[in-house]
């Protein structure tokens, strides 16, 4: 047997030197077609690389913005929770007022005739003023003026929520 280079390809012939030449040659072209593929692959790679990091920045920016208004929510639930404190407190000082004059004008109204009822121009002028139909009108007022804020506010869960809150622990007597 002899290879197309003419030399003998017995089993106790030298290697015929062409054939190693085209054999390394071949290798050579497979070694070099694999590096250029993987020199490709590389820079697509990179390039996802660069895309990843791209998205890891943006989403860093979103996941930033996101803490920042959060803590501006916060801040904002803070001062609605503030705001809604003094206007209960307001509200139920005007009340204690409102219940230290009728318990005054009750003393005024027995006034020399204890524990009834008296008849002088005192006890009466003091028996009329406790006649008088007690005003709930600045509660109804307030009442309603919370509404509209609610209204209003509708953008910021945090304050409805807050406010809802406060009003329920009004509506069930919680001081
Ligand atoms: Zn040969």
């Amino acid at each position: 047997m002899e290879c197309k280079h003419g030399s003998s390809t017995g089993d106790y012939s030298p290697p015929c030197f062409l054939c190693k030449v085209e054999e390394l040659e071949g290798q050579l072209t497979i070694m070099t077609e694999a590096r250029d593929k993987y020199a490709l692959d590389i820079v697509r790679w990179n390039a996802d690389l660069d895309d990843l990091r791209r998205q890891l920045a943006t989403m860093t920016q979103e996941r930033d913005k996101f803490e920042r208004s959060a803590k501006v929510l916060m801040v904002e639930k803070g001062n609605a929770c503030i705001a809604w404190e003094q206007e209960r407190n307001k509200l139920a000082a005007s009340q204690a007022y409102s219940q230290q004059l009728r318990e005054a004008l009750e003393k005024l109204a027995r006034l020399g005739n204890e524990p009834l009822l008296g008849n002088s121009i005192g006890n009466r002028i003091a028996q009329e003023a406790l006649a008088l139909p007690q005003d709930d009108t600045a509660l109804r007022q307030w009442g309603a003026k919370l509404l509209k804020e609610i209204e209003r506010g509708a953008d910021s869960a945090y304050k409805i929520m807050c406010r809802v809150s406060r009003k329920v622990d009004e509506l069930e007597g919680k001081k």
